[in-house]
């Protein structure tokens, strides 16, 4: 996916660029590619970014540990303040390095804007925190008996013993 300048936006008709996406992202490991589209407006002091996204991932389970996939989904709007302040020529990618950290808020109005990191940071906010193949996954549940078990018989002796006392 290329950077846009964004003078470019500026100067397309109604200051509206829209990137169409059907591509794997290289940070992003997916099943599917990336599909849908992003949409930049140049609004004189800041760039609106909205993108609807979608494709499927494949996450572990963090209950039964299990491979499964996982639908993400983006539709997202944010605005990018444009201010001079930016350095304009830092090295390429330099202005639009992406953490999660350190989301982008900020362009130099002459500057470039990378659709491709701003669609991985908007996906990657989507993916869930706790990571379950199924909200009914008995992954843990049955690792929990297991180790219980031993404590269950001695609990079933004891009682059987008191049974028996008592019938004495
Ligand atoms: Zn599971």
């Amino acid at each position: 996916m290329d950077k846009v300048y964004i003078p470019d936006i500026e100067n397309a008709p109604q200051q509206t660029i829209v990137v169409d996406v059907d591509e794997f992202l290289p940070k992003l490991i997916s099943l599917t590619a990336v599909q849908g589209q992003i949409t930049l407006v140049h609004q004189g002091n800041y760039l609106q970014v909205s993108s609807q996204a979608k494709t499927i991932v494949t996450l572990n389970c963090d209950r039964c540990l299990q491979q499964y996939n996982h639908r993400l989904a983006v539709d997202a709007s944010e605005m990018i303040w444009l201010s001079t302040e930016v350095p304009e020529t830092t090295e390429p990618g330099l202005e639009v390095e992406v953490t999660l950290d350190e989301p982008v808020e900020t362009l130099s109005p002459r500057g470039s804007f990378s659709p491709e990191d701003w669609l991985y940071q908007q996906l990657s906010l989507q993916l869930p925190h706790r990571q379950l193949c199924d909200q009914y996954c008995e992954g843990l549940l049955q690792e929990v008996e297991k180790i219980e078990q031993p404590v269950d018989r001695r609990w079933a002796a004891l009682e059987s013993l008191k049974e028996q006392m008592q019938g004495h």
